[in-house]
């Protein structure tokens, strides 16, 4: 059977197509600027050239006939037509507390993804938007929906409730749930491997190092904890993202900054994290250069950024009562040579040692660790499009 992957955000959509017999890719691409003048599609079919399309897309809708029209094109498509593609998987953000797992898709599936447009309003609403275009285009194949929050779902309530009234739980759902599940389950899985043994017997401590951040604590094949909270705001330091803050700095700011509720939202999800503390930018490249070239903030938003992490792999140490491995992934934890080492710096006490040499590599599955170290450390390439379509196979087989 052949799936496509559907990730559809606020003006993108991206997609892969996926030949289950051997799990390989046969095309991927992104359509960027969907509803806004100048919108571009990059198609990337196995084994062709590149195909860079430019015409204006008004929507999601638009937007997947296009991709679909792509697909089947003669010269540069990866299938025949589209009878060949049995199923397509969804990614989507939020599945609040309903969803453990992936689901196919019905009306109520898709009402709870609507009841989280509260907890999820970047994320969710064009996520649903992406499921109703490929539904309208697709409708006699099986869509599947695979959460990010789904795999934190293991976490017990002593890890998931905030010390608020209690009320705000039960009320309004306020609760740690936590992102880049899929991320995290599949590296975590393939630490298991990489280890020798059987996942449900493993400590692993998981670092997803991207623009978003996040890590996981994974005990008996279940998340303990994970930094990432009611909304992705909380935990690292990320691209935009302040991560954890004193909570009074929200009311403090926002009287002295004269900022209502969504400008505050904003500030604290788009103006700070790296963006804001160094000044350079968002994004980790640009501060490693400016650092280098010895600018101060540059240098101080990534000591600020490398003891987060540190501190959360103290907490999860003690969380697990020990670790068997880190894993980095994701853009910073899978390419960052340098950041891994800040972290893995002076941690030998906890069972951590790095060899330096060995993490000198970037975007390939690697053991980084010492030989005597007690804690392996892995570099492990994330793949959440994978375990969206392993998923939706077997869900439509
Ligand atoms: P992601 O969200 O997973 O695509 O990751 C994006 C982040 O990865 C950005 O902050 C990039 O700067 C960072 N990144 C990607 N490649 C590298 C690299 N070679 N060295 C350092 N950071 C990188």
């Amino acid at each position: 059977m052949k799936v496509l992957v559907v990730n559809c955000g606020s003006s993108s959509l991206k997609y892969q197509v996926f030949d289950m017999t051997d799990e390989s890719v046969l095309a991927k691409g992104l359509v960027d600027r969907v509803g806004i003048p100048g919108t571009t599609l990059k198609h990337e079919p196995a084994g062709k050239d590149d195909v860079l399309i430019k015409e204006d897309m008004p929507d999601h809708t638009e937007a997947m006939k296009m991709v679909l029209n792509v697909l089947v094109n003669p010269e540069y498509g990866c299938i025949g037509d589209m009878s060949e593609i049995g199923a397509v998987g969804h990614r989507v953000v939020h599945g609040g507390e309903e969803f453990a797992y992936s689901v196919v898709i019905d009306d109520k599936v898709k009402k709870v993804i609507r009841d989280c447009f509260d907890l999820a309003p970047l994320h969710n609403p064009p996520n649903l938007m992406g499921i109703e275009a490929c539904q309208t285009l697709m409708p006699n194949v099986n869509h599947v929906a695979v959460f990010d929050t789904a795999f934190h779902q293991t976490m017990a309530p002593a890890n998931f409730v905030y010390a608020l009234p209690y009320d705000v739980y039960t009320q309004y759902k306020v609760r740690r749930y936590g992102f880049h599940g899929t991320s995290h389950f599949y590296v975590s899985h393939r630490a298991a491997k990489l280890l020798g043994k059987y996942y449900g017997f493993c400590k692993i401590i998981t670092l997803h190092l991207g623009n978003g951040a996040s890590m996981a604590a994974i005990k008996d094949g279940k998340v303990i904890s994970t930094s990432m909270g009611l909304t992705p705001l909380e935990g690292l330091v990320m691209g935009t993202r302040s991560g954890d803050i004193d909570p009074a700095i929200v009311f403090f700011l926002m009287e002295k900054l004269g900022m209502d509720a969504n400008e505050a939202n904003s500030y604290f999800n788009k103006k700070s994290g790296l963006l804001g503390l160094s000044g350079v930018s968002n994004d980790l490249r640009d501060v490693l250069e400016a650092a280098d070239a010895g600018n101060e903030r540059a240098k101080l938003a990534l000591d600020v950024y490398c003891n987060a992490i540190k501190g959360y792999i103290g907490k999860y140490i003690a969380m697990l009562n020990g670790c068997d491995c880190l894993v980095f992934t994701a853009g910073v934890g899978e390419n960052a040579i340098d950041v891994r080492e800040h972290i893995c710096k002076d941690m030998d006490n906890l069972g951590i040692k790095m060899d330096s040499k060995k993490n000198k590599v970037r975007g390939k599955e690697i053991d980084v660790a010492t030989e005597d170290s007690k804690v392996r450390i892995f570099i492990i390439p994330t793949n959440e499009e994978l375990v969206i379509a392993r998923d939706t196979f077997n869900l439509s087989k």
